[in-house]
């Protein structure tokens, strides 16, 4: 799969080239808006990270250029935490997913691979772990043949959980992730919002609290 990462901070860039790569991607990397652009209406690629803040030309105005020349290839943009007005922006231009820096590498592999999936016809739009069932379009979930209504915050929460099972998330990392932006760091919103899950799952063990860390989701196949 062909990844075109364009990206101005050289940290971030070879971060996420070397997670890329070991995950069996190619990566082509720019630096520059103006070099981008033509990289992504020349060459062929699956899926394009893409920058806001950029020299030469900004990863939104690419964005806008691509679409307005009928060019649907893949766009998650990578955004900062302050950038909430830029990302609903780029949505709105029809960019297809976004993930706010900082971010791990196996969130970012499993937005691309579902982006693409997506894009393909092959549908990663639900999620699921034995009884329960998450549709990530139409936001609806079930237990069994129940349907349960989550707030819009919990379906995040929990769709943040399970895109990456296994994986242990602190209670920060959710709070920044999910909430996205400067909440108190003593709030217990994340704890309250988890409680409410789990009861609405009927206390099915799918998220596991792991004592002094943080929350994990356990993916099960039954
Ligand atoms: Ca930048």
């Amino acid at each position: 799969m062909n990844v075109l990462l364009v990206e101005d901070e050289a940290k971030i860039a070879s971060f996420v080239c070397k997670g890329l790569e070991a995950a069996g991607f190619s990566i082509t990397v720019s630096d520059d808006g103006n070099q981008a652009l033509e990289l992504a209406t020349t060459g062929s690629f699956d899926v394009i990270l893409l920058d806001i803040m950029l020299p030469g030309r900004d990863g939104l105005s690419i964005l806008k250029e691509l679409r307005e020349r009928r060019n649907t290839v893949p766009v998650i943009l990578i955004t900062a935490r302050s950038e909430i007005n830029q990302r609903v922006e780029g949505l709105e231009l029809g960019a297809d997913d976004y993930i706010t820096k900082p971010f791990f590498m196996d969130e970012l592999i499993a937005r691309v691979k579902a982006v693409v999936r997506r894009t393909t016809g092959e549908t990663l739009s639900v999620l699921h772990s034995g009884k329960l069932k998450i549709n990530l379009i139409t936001r609806r979930a079930q237990y069994g043949d129940e349907e349960i209504i989550f707030a819009p915050r919990e379906f995040s929460l929990l769709e943040h959980l399970m895109r990456s099972p296994g994986k242990i998330f602190t209670r920060d990392q959710l709070l920044e992730q999910v909430w996205g932006y400067g909440f108190d760091p003593h709030t217990n919103l994340v704890e309250v919002c988890i409680r409410r899950i789990r009861e609405k799952i009927r206390y099915d063990t799918c998220i596991e609290t792991v004592r002094g860390v943080g929350y994990r989701f356990n993916k099960n196949e039954i």
